[in-house]
């Protein structure tokens, strides 16, 4: 009897493992799939051709704020940034490099006080790395083209991807576009 108690135990926890571990897997296979090493995008941007410069260079051409949070991966407070709040259409770019990265269709409000997006306007423009930094474990988001620190991605955001790109709106400048 006690054996039978005891298997059905292990039956129990293996499969609520395979539920938790199941679910995991799959919102990481999506972010897996976005980061195709794929280095021309449908657009037709070729991130190959990288910005590098040096960290005096980059300390010249951006501000204190923009500095810190691109180049030595910094995070605004939430409820700060310029556009955790922000509804106009148009298109957000990367304030280092100028590269178009997300587009204001795609953003939504998560209430975590930092920009929100469901997805980029093409992944090749996003590298996907895992952070490890303060006890968890995130993947952290940055742009291809200058490799300057935007956020991270999260697998909690709505559809159509599932996913939350949280990012830093002073990694960010937006360019109006008329609808
Ligand atoms: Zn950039």
């Amino acid at each position: 009897m006690r054996i039978v108690v005891i298997f059905l135990s292990i039956i129990s926890l293996a499969s609520l493992w395979i539920y938790f571990t199941g679910s995991d897997s799959n919102a990481m296979a999506n972010i897996k799939n976005l980061s195709k090493p794929d280095s021309t995008n449908q657009k037709g941007v070729n991130m190959d051709n990288k910005v590098v410069k040096s960290d005096e260079e980059w300390k010249k051409e951006l501000t204190p704020d923009q500095y810190r949070i691109l180049r030595e991966k910094g995070t605004e407070r939430a409820f700060t940034g310029k556009y955790w709040d922000h509804h106009d259409f148009g298109i957000y770019i990367c304030a280092a490099c100028g590269t178009e990265l997300f587009e204001s269709d795609t953003k939504f409000d998560s209430g975590c006080g930092w920009p929100s997006y469901f997805e980029p306007i093409d992944s090749s423009r996003i590298i996907y790395k895992e952070d490890k930094s303060f006890g968890m474990t995130r993947t952290e988001v940055m742009c291809a083209k200058c490799d300057g620190h935007l956020g991270h991605v999260f697998d909690d955001g709505p559809p159509p991807t599932g996913l939350r790109y949280c990012i830093n709106s002073g990694s960010m400048k937006f360019i109006k576009k008329e609808k």
